[in-house]
């Protein structure tokens, strides 16, 4: 499988994954002009969503009209009080395509927020995908790719008088610190991982560069790590 970045920040969260056969939208938190420029959307299966936040779902309607249906969890179909969204829950398979997909919980403030794992049947690839979450309990044994939030350091952020000390609070709370991530790495068995995507870094209290050192430190030797910037 092949996973690849529109938009990944704060400002806006869009992927695409795909494989020989099928591909799909992680997340459509963009204008639909600007998607359609990185993709044609009728060759676009379905689009899975994580959570109703703005830079997360924004054209969820513009997708649906046009075609391509969306999965979320129901607490998210809800919160867009958008009925036309197709509900998944945690840890229940589902096929779209080629492509295996199942969700699992994750941790934000947000209805009910969903990661997900992608297989594909066609080249046995594994792809996780989960971000917006303070934490992740969960092993995925035998991934080859997997895109995680990394969205700040403690560090910077203490740093960042500018922010509001609520927003700060909110932050810690509901993102993914970039030292839970290299701990959470460091206990599982990535032998046959190849890449790390690291998503929604925070404008204010981010390093892309350091962030990329200090993850690559965490995995075994040879994965590559990518900081998806806008
Ligand atoms: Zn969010």
């Amino acid at each position: 499988m092949t996973f690849t970045s529109i938009a990944s920040s704060s400002h806006g969260n869009c992927y695409v994954l795909y494989d020989s056969q099928t591909k799909l939208l992680l997340e459509c938190g963009i204008s639909i002009k600007r998607i359609r420029r990185h993709v044609d959307l009728s060759n676009v299966r379905a689009c899975l969503l994580s959570h109703e936040h703005k830079d997360h779902s924004k054209a969820v309607r513009e997708i649906l009209k046009s075609g391509v249906p969306v999965y979320a969890s129901q607490g998210t179909a809800d919160a867009l009080d958008c009925s036309l969204i197709s509900p998944v829950a945690h840890l229940g398979q589902f096929q779209i395509g080629s492509l295996d997909v199942i969700p699992f919980n994750v941790f934000h403030d947000a209805a009910e927020p969903l990661g997900y794992l992608v297989h594909s049947r066609l080249d046995e690839d594994r792809l996780v995908f989960a971000t917006d979450t303070v934490n992740l309990n969960y092993r995925f044994p035998g991934v080859n790719l997997l895109a995680l939030e990394c969205n700040y350091s403690a560090q910077l952020l203490a740093q960042c008088k500018k922010l509001p000390d609520k927003l700060r609070k909110r932050i810690s709370n509901t993102h993914m610190e970039i030292n839970t991530l290299c701990n959470y790495l460091q206990a599982l068995d990535l032998s046959s991982c190849r890449s790390v995507y690291l998503l929604h870094l925070s404008r204010a209290a981010s390093s892309a560069g350091d962030f990329v050192r200090r993850v690559r430190f965490s995995l075994p030797p040879g994965v590559e790590v990518i900081a998806c910037e806008e």
